[in-house]
């Protein structure tokens, strides 16, 4: 609709011009935030806009209940697919990405969203970047950043490190050789020392998703158990493996390692194992983890050369490495027990090796030779440490270990599946490492900030700022001589691990923030995004938060009080992808029915952190749901003000139960309730006096005005409505008996119609209603008898009857019950 185009765009230029969602200095202050986008070539996506208007809808509530919102946007703009564009279609990443962030901002002002734009960042400018060179640098004085040899996908014939989106089928996206796996320092950020604090403190988040705490509790991943020293044959050290099962520590018959263990490689260079274990640890380190952990699984391994010894026995087992074990596990390395452990059983079992019984049950013996499955369950140690044998091995587990610390065969442990966090990226679009190599000094702090040089060559040939003298050829800042500039880059990760900090005090040159500023607006009262981000980047900014707390930064201890993760849109039952090719695209839809039709139907459709069907039918119906609305501008000939105490009833009602719908994030059930409104306001216009009708639609223009922020400015007498006082309802004029009235009367006119169109079916006239109804109803009925024959065009005539009254000519019986009139057409 062409008008509402026109009216959308006036508005939009009317709030930038005044300014009205710049965040004020005073007052309550509420942060909404959303999950920043990445500023992707396409623009927004349907996702992004369903994101965006649950954001809005929520920020213009909170604005219009008198609260000081900060709504700010901003752009996650360092990242790989700027730097594939480079190399493919040879655009500059900061072009291509500056394009897409305007792109971006057009559209979502297109949408209507009331973000202080003054607050913009994007992750892609010094400005930016500056200071997470700074933040590095802190959390190297504070020993929560070292340097560490760690495995990555590597192309020889690119020279160059892969990211795991680069490599399509164990090939290089580019030049489809085979990919294989190196090891290269690399920087990490000590996460793991706060893995307690993080797994804690989950119990705290109450206004969290319980979804959301479970997944970071298993990222997470604690257990408690023992390390236990075995000897490495040959050398003069020990393998560490961690083990939650001390009690079968005699039942041992091998030792398994990760295939990325940078251990390994050491232990085979040069041996005759060496190119087949190679051969296999690129092929296992490709597969993803999860498929490669999983039950079903086939268990694949190979033996190493090496041998260790169990300290208990002063056995020989032999050293594996198999793909069900992860680095990222307690040390890297786990004892296998095959009669103990179902994994290690089938490995056993496929690779020919012992199987040891040490537990068993209660009430019968255990034949290692004839088992088809471990034994796994609690029972009897045997074969053990003979003060052991006999004693229940859960029991035991304690004795054991004090056991085990006294020999000084290993010591208590707490293990998690959490790793310290790999920083370092092989590339170019992304935030400098500040970091300085000296031959004579070592590694030296840079000044900062370090900014990326402009004039690179994306050859997709090695790190464009490894091939860039001019970067990475620099003086010592110590001793001055000839020294090199780190050339790795940061995870985009780190961008977003503190961005909603930065928000509050944007264009601070002389800090990152203002600690006072800070400790007035976070944390964030409401973050927005996909459960997607359940881990890595929510994970990621706790860890920042309490690591910037430490070094007395900023004095609270999490960033997010309440996290709403919202549902997915599907069509066609999958979910909206550009590679299924059930796309539909945001601005399409707005240029058919505008942004107010979108933004309400997106919100209307379901709960709103649920999955949902993308539905024409539904976008029109909200479309003319709209349009009702914009009609009530045309003014009226007022008949009679009879209706006027119910719609003051219904709208207090709504007020009152749109208020608390909002705030728990049931838009849904909010816009029907406006609907119903609006529908009534439509359909009894004629008998609702002016100021009355007035007063109903101004309120309910405020409420609206979350979902369709246009129409219902353009509606609005006076100032902006974005701007003005959430109504109060008034409890006074909800009178409930009357809108029951009411209801009953609508029921009748709806029955009266349904019966009127199937006898019009069967090609009969009838012009008279004869409605019964018991005594105590009869002057609610007739006090609507006007309504009713006007809404279905009969001469109407209500009579009240007892139960066992019988009426009518034709001896017909008719019974009413409460709400339920007897109806007879002529
Ligand atoms: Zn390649
Ligand atoms: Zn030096």
């Amino acid at each position: 609709m062409k008008e509402f185009h026109e009216l959308e765009k006036k508005w939009q230029k009317k709030w930038e011009k005044d300014k009205i969602f710049k965040t004020k200095e005073s007052g309550k202050k509420y942060y909404v935030l959303e999950m920043f986008p990445y500023p992707s070539g396409f623009g927004l996506h349907m996702g992004h806009a369903f994101n965006y208007s649950i954001g809005d809808a929520y920020a213009r509530f909170k604005r219009l209940n008198g609260f000081n919102v900060l709504y700010p946007m901003g752009y996650d703009a360092f990242g790989l697919p700027a730097e594939n564009a480079a190399i493919k279609d040879n655009i500059h990443p900061k072009e291509y990405t500056d394009k897409s962030i305007k792109n971006f901002i057009n559209q979502q002002k297109r949408l209507g969203l009331s973000y202080d734009w003054d607050k913009l960042i994007k992750t892609c400018d010094p400005e930016y970047y500056k200071w997470n060179q700074w933040i590095f640098l802190k959390f190297l004085e504070n020993g929560l950043a070292y340097r560490a040899k760690a495995p990555v996908n590597w192309c020889d014939k690119c020279g160059t490190v892969l990211a795991n989106e680069q490599v399509e089928d164990g090939e290089c996206w580019r030049c489809h050789s085979k990919v294989q796996v190196k090891q290269l320092e690399q920087w990490f950020l000590r996460i793991t020392k706060y893995a307690d604090e993080l797994l804690n403190y989950l119990e705290k988040l109450n206004k969290w998703d319980d979804r959301i705490k479970i997944m970071q509790k298993n990222w997470i991943g604690r257990s408690e158990g023992v390390e236990i020293d075995f000897k490495l044959r040959g050398f003069n050290e020990n393998l560490k493996v961690f083990t939650t099962r001390p009690d079968t520590l005699w039942g041992v018959s091998f030792v398994v390692m990760a295939p990325e263990s940078p251990k390994v490689m050491e232990l085979i260079k040069g041996t005759k194992y060496e190119d087949k274990v190679k051969e296999f640890i690129d092929k296992v380190v490709l597969e993803e983890r999860h498929e490669r952990t999983s039950e079903e699984k086939d268990k694949e391994g190979i033996f190493i050369g090496k041998y260790v010894i169990n300290p208990v026995t002063n056995e020989e087992v032999p050293v594996y490495i198999a793909n069900f074990v992860l680095l990222e596990y307690g040390t890297g390395a786990v004892m296998a027990v095959p009669a103990h452990d179902q994994r290690d059983f089938e490995f056993a079992k496929k690779y020919k090796l012992p199987i040891k019984v040490v537990i068993k049950p209660e009430e019968h013996e255990l034949d290692a030779s004839k088992m088809m499955r471990a034994y796994t369950q609690e029972g009897v140690i045997i074969n053990s440490y003979k003060k052991f044998n006999g004693l229940d091995n859960f029991d035991a587990k304690e004795k054991i270990m004090d056991y085990f610390e006294e020999k000084k065969f290993g010591k208590r442990s707490v293990q998690y599946k959490l790793r310290d966090w790999l920083v370092s990226r092989q590339r170019y679009w992304g935030t400098p490492i500040p970091i300085i190599y000296c031959e004579k000094c070592g590694m030296v702090e840079s000044e900062i900030p370090v900014l990326l040089p402009n004039d690179v060559k994306f050859t997709g040939h090695g790190n464009p700022l490894a091939n860039h003298e001019k970067f990475h050829k620099v003086k010592c800042p110590k001793c001055k001589k000839d020294a090199r500039r780190e050339t790795d880059t940061m995870d985009t990760f780190f961008d977003s691990s503190w961005y909603f900090l930065r928000f509050i005090d944007n264009k601070n040159d002389k800090a990152m923030f203002d600690k006072d500023k800070i400790k007035k607006w976070m944390p964030v009262d409401t973050y927005i995004g996909g459960a997607e981000h359940a881990v890595m980047h929510l994970l990621y900014a706790r860890f920042f938060v309490k690591a910037f707390r430490d070094m007395k930064l900023l004095n609270f201890n999490e960033p997010f009080v309440h996290l709403f993760n919202q549902g997915t849109i599907n069509k066609d039952g999958i979910r909206m992808s550009k590679s299924k090719g059930n796309i539909v695209d945001p601005m399409e839809t707005i240029v058919k029915y505008g942004a107010d039709t979108l933004r309400t139907y997106l919100l209307f459709t379901g709960a709103a952190d649920k999955t949902k069907e993308w539905d024409d039918e539904a976008i029109d119906g909200i479309y003319r749901f709209l349009k009702r609305v914009y009609s009530f501008r045309d003014k009226v000939k007022v008949k009679s003000n009879k209706k006027d105490k119910v719609l003051e009833s219904k709208l207090n009602k709504s007020i009152r139960e749109i208020t608390e719908d909002m705030e728990n994030f049931r838009f849904n059930l909010a816009i029907s309730k406006l609907m119903q409104l609006a529908n009534f306001m439509q359909t009894n216009k004629e008998n609702i006096s002016l100021k009355v009708f007035e007063d109903s639609l101004k309120k309910m223009l405020i409420m609206l005005s979350c979902f369709a922020p246009h129409i219902c400015e353009e509606l609005y007498e006076g100032d902006y409505v974005s701007t003005a006082n959430w109504p109060k309802a008034d409890e006074k004029k909800i009178d409930k008996k009357l809108e029951e009235d009411e209801a009953k009367i609508d029921t009748l006119v709806d029955d009266l119609n349904n019966i009127i169109k199937i006898v019009k079916e069967k090609d009969k006239a009838v012009s008279k209603g004869f409605v019964y109804v018991i005594p105590k109803e009869l002057e609610v009925y007739n006090s609507g008898v006007e309504e009713i024959s006007k809404r279905t065009n009969l001469e109407i005539q209500i009579f009240a009857v007892n139960d066992t009254k019988r009426i009518d000519p034709e001896k017909r019986a008719f019974k009413a019950k409460p709400g339920k009139p007897a109806i007879y057409l002529e």
